[in-house]
């Protein structure tokens, strides 16, 4: 059973996330770091997708080699932004061909040379749209973003709230932006909840490795770092010598170990590891996490 919708009927799942690589040391090294996180037995494993389909051929080669020759499920990221409704099914073709049975269906990060106001081009403007077309096709468990903190580009997060729980009305499942106060999550939970909405949403933890990448990824993500977290990542940093010194990874895989252990305690309906494609941090973390969630 790979369908994500099925699974989530029945356990709590596991997932990492992955990028496509760029290059062939990239592409050793994620096969290492697959190859070590197997061991976790993760229910399934997903690949990013660059906006605009600057990723697209490293992410349908890394997808179709993941479901061909790992016994993980793959889910594909498909995003909205510039793509006409041809190319996406172009997509949705070559990976129901390989057996790929779910996809995550996004917005996209906009272009970076997009003007205030401007609308990005192709035929999908919003997740929802693609949410739609991939549900008419047919052959997929579709999953959907969520933004604990809201999004970054909501006017505000009742607005936001209200249109993930029209889009989580026709989507399987949802996974969420990293975040680092669990609290976040459980309004969000608590929000959609009193919308009518109890599509199982998924929280994603990044096990932070790098005081400057986590406060880059944070700021790109409208995730808010807290002020002790702040504190004592800097404080990890000064101790060890550097932003990735072994203080800030200790701290790093403590944090988000913490953090894990609440969401499945709170009833959580799995985690997804923002792995940024190495194995340690995350290894750590499922090595201490006492409960069996269903692999
Ligand atoms: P949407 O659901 O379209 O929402 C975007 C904004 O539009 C929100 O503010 C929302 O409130 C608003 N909105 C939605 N519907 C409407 C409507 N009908 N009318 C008016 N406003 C509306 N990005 C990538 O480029 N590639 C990836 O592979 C990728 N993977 C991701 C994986 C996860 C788990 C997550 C959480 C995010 C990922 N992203 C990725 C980032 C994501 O694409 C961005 O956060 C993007 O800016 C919004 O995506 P979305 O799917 O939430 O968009």
């Amino acid at each position: 059973m790979a369908r994500i919708r099925d699974l989530l009927a029945v356990q709590r799942t596991v997932s990492f996330e992955f990028f496509p690589p760029k290059s062939i040391e990239a592409a050793v090294q994620l096969s290492n770091t697959m190859t070590e996180l197997a061991h976790h037995r993760p229910d399934f494993v997903s690949i990013t997708y660059g906006a605009g389909g600057s990723d697209r051929e490293r992410t349908v080669d890394t997808v179709v080699a993941i479901e061909r020759e790992r016994a993980t499920a793959a889910m594909a990221h498909l995003t909205c932004v510039g793509h006409r409704v041809e190319e996406i099914d172009a997509l949705l073709d070559i990976y129901a061909e390989v057996g790929v049975e779910n996809i995550l269906a996004l917005g996209g990060d906009l272009p970076a040379d997009l003007k205030l106001g401007e609308v990005p081009t192709g035929d999908f403007r919003y997740a929802s749209d693609l949410v739609d077309h991939v549900r008419a096709d047919g052959r997929f468990s579709i999953g959907v973003a969520a933004h604990p903190e809201g999004h970054p580009r909501s006017e505000s997060i009742q607005a936001d709230r209200e249109r993930l729980a029209q889009k989580l009305e026709h989507a399987d499942f949802a996974i969420t932006q990293f975040f680092f106060n669990n609290n976040d999550y459980w309004q969000m939970v608590a929000d959609l909840t009193e919308l009518g909405c109890d599509t199982p949403v998924i929280p994603g933890v990044i096990p932070l490795t790098n005081a400057n990448q986590v406060a880059r990824f944070a700021a790109m993500a409208g995730a808010t770092i807290p002020g002790e977290l702040a504190t004592k990542i800097d404080a990890a940093a000064a101790a060890g010598g550097g932003p990735a010194s072994p203080p800030v990874v200790q701290l790093g895989i403590q944090t988000a170990l913490k953090q894990s252990q609440e969401l499945l305690a709170g009833g959580a309906p799995g985690l997804h590891f923002y792995t940024l494609n190495r194995a340690r941090a995350t290894m750590a973390i499922l090595r201490e996490l006492a409960v069996p969630i269903g692999i």
